[in-house]
């Protein structure tokens, strides 16, 4: 059985006042309990303990980022062991927007995984094709490479969740269809199965992210593999919350 996951994803949004009200709502709402729904909220690292200090118990929380390997002489980098030092359980690594705009690599993505997991963080991995790559055909292909690079780091799936964000999706309105994310979905599984093994394709958590809103959630959490969501958008908002109750 796979436990429902919820991420929210705030990206480079918010400020100090923005954060608390958020919380606040969230702090209000009721949900299910964490036995049916994990709920994870990332907020910007200058807001991480502020958040995790007003957050709900049931909720967790989540870095959008960290460095590859150990700390040290790496200015602007936050470690995976700082995150770690205060509290912070999990980390998203090879979001889409740091993969195009940052380039980074599926090897420093898988790199970073392994890492992360080494230490104890608990990793949300991205992966996902453009549009010109679903239109080329080549959206296995791609997420498949996505994936071979950070299986090739990890060796624990438990403290894996693997997000399909694609990057046509990602802000743009334009969800994908519950069909076409179940497809991607049930490819990955297979993809764990024949490379990793049954019971980590069978156990692992594969979410979906790009434009869920509290109006599209419901059908697609109704997709066998679609094991929950990383909501960016919309987890600003008060329909996050509507987001997490599609887990039932
Ligand atoms: P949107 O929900 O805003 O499309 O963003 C998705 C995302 O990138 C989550 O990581």
């Amino acid at each position: 059985v796979r436990k429902f996951f919820v991420g929210g994803n705030w990206k480079c949004n918010g400020t100090a006042e923005e954060v608390k009200k958020i919380v606040t709502v969230l702090n209000e709402a009721e949900v299910p309990s964490e036995d049916v729904v994990e709920v994870v909220v990332s907020p910007p690292f200058v807001f991480l303990p502020v958040v995790k200090g007003l957050l709900r118990p049931d909720f967790q929380v989540a870095a959008q980022n960290c460095w590859v390997r150990r700390g040290g002489a790496f200015t602007g980098e936050i470690s995976a062991e700082m995150l770690l030092n205060v509290g912070i359980p999990w980390v998203i690594l090879g979001h889409s927007e740091r993969r195009s705009l940052l380039n980074e690599s599926n090897e420093f993505v898988g790199e970073k995984v392994g890492y992360a997991l080494s230490l104890g963080l608990k990793v949300i991995a991205c992966i996902g094709e453009t549009l010109q790559q679903r239109e080329s055909g080549s959206t296995m292909a791609v997420v498949a490479a996505q994936t071979k690079a950070i299986a090739a780091k990890v060796s624990y799936w438990d403290n894996v969740v693997l997000a399909y964000e694609p990057v046509w999706a990602i802000g743009t309105g334009k969800v994908a269809t519950p069909v076409q994310a179940q497809e991607v979905h049930l490819e990955l599984r297979k993809w764990l199965h024949d490379n990793v093994g049954a019971e980590v394709a069978a156990s692992t958590r594969i979410i979906y992210g790009g434009s869920v809103t509290g109006a599209n959630c419901k059908e697609l959490a109704g997709q066998p593999d679609v094991d929950g969501f990383l909501v960016g958008g919309a987890s600003l908002k008060p329909e996050f919350i509507d987001i997490i109750k599609s887990a039932t």
